[in-house]
């Protein structure tokens, strides 16, 4: 039988008539990269707070390894949190705040000092050059390494982050959050992380579970929340998408834009034909083509994303950029059924 590391069972929360949290059920496997992904207010931080035991829910149990601990305090609940305003101690030099977790557990100074140094390397803060600065005398990124350490130092069995990067200038974010993946492979400690960047969630994560109005709309891999999106939420939220209305009559698909085939139906008269602009071929054969006319090209560097007018619908396309293409210029567009999901309108 597997044990997770961390589980929600039927999870709901009203703050006085607003519910924040519906049925929420989650099960986190011991040693993954877990993301909650959803927009600003969907609830993600409130579960973040379940799990900590910083905010009890009206319904349902928070486990930790199959163990119910939906009443145990916070500190009995062996995690460590990292959230956006670090709460780093300012009076405090680097070495006294990532010892922190261990004085107040009244480690032996030998053990702390050894500790103290292990994960200042870990998250790759020279401690001889480190251990004696002041919190302000460290980059925003380097406050993150900081946290990091404290959190990780009293060894818990969970990592929660709360959009740990959220202050940080994109190039740094990015570099951080390489650095926060290579730190989990490393500790093998399981990380609960919240954002609101589907992009940051796509490459860090082992699954994802994307939450809309305190529902979970889907979980997965990177690749099967972006390959097969399971709501339309879901398909426009995560990467880009083209939605073309279809209703099927007398067993043929007929969309906006005319007559097309698809993959299998489901059995519901209208959906949803949506399309990655990465899967829309331009002047190339496939198995549903319109006439198109390009009405802007955008310029991305190693792409062209191009606006298609097809009929009165738009299409997006995605097309490498040693492809000349030109405004107002006429191109034959299409997809194959394969590459097109179909989703409830
Ligand atoms: P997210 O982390 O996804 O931005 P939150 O979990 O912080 O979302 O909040 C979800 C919703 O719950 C928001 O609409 C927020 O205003 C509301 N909310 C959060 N905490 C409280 C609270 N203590 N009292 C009342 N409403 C709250």
């Amino acid at each position: 039988m597997v044990t997770y590391a961390v589980e929600l069972e039927n999870v709901s929360k009203h703050y006085g008539s607003y519910e924040v949290l519906k049925d929420i059920t989650l099960r986190i496997r011991k040693g993954e990269f877990f993301s909650i992904l959803g927009p600003s207010g969907s609830g993600k931080t409130t579960i973040i707070k379940i799990i900590a035991g910083l905010v009890s829910p009206d319904r349902g149990c928070v486990k930790f390894n199959g163990e119910d601990c939906t009443n145990k305090p916070p500190y009995k609940r062996n995690i460590g949190m990292v959230f956006q305003d670090l709460a780093l101690f300012p009076h405090l030099n680097v070495y006294e705040n990532v010892a922190y977790g261990l004085r107040i557990r009244k480690v032996d100074e030998g053990e702390i000092r050894e500790k103290v140094f292990k994960y200042l390397e870990l998250v790759n803060l020279d401690p001889k050059i480190y251990a004696k600065r002041r919190i302000n005398q460290l980059s925003g990124g380097q406050q993150q390494r900081v946290a990091i350490a404290r959190a990780l130092i009293t060894e818990p069995s969970v990592l929660l982050l709360d959009e740990p990067l959220g202050a940080l200038d994109f190039k740094v974010r990015q570099h951080m959050a390489m650095e926060l993946k290579r730190i989990q492979k490393t500790v093998e400690t399981t990380f609960i992380y919240v954002t609101h960047d589907q992009s940051e969630a796509l490459t860090l994560s082992d699954r994802i579970a994307v939450i809309n109005s305190g529902k979970i709309e889907q979980i997965g891999t990177p690749q099967e929340i972006y390959e097969k999106p399971a709501t339309k939420f879901v398909a426009s939220f995560i990467g880009e998408m083209n939605f073309i209305s279809a209703r099927v009559e007398n067993g043929e698909v007929f969309s906006e834009i005319g007559r097309v085939r698809v993959k299998k139906l489901n059995g519901s008269r209208e959906f949803l034909i949506s399309i990655r602009p990465e899967k829309v071929r331009i002047n190339d054969s496939a198995e549903n083509s319109f006439e198109a006319v390009v009405e802007e090209v955008n310029y991305l560097g190693s792409h062209l994303l191009l606006k298609l007018r097809v009929g009165n619908a738009y299409l997006k396309a995605l097309t490498p950029s040693s492809v000349r293409i030109k405004e107002a210029e006429k191109v034959v567009a299409g997809w194959n059924s394969e590459d097109a999901i179909l989703l409830e309108a």
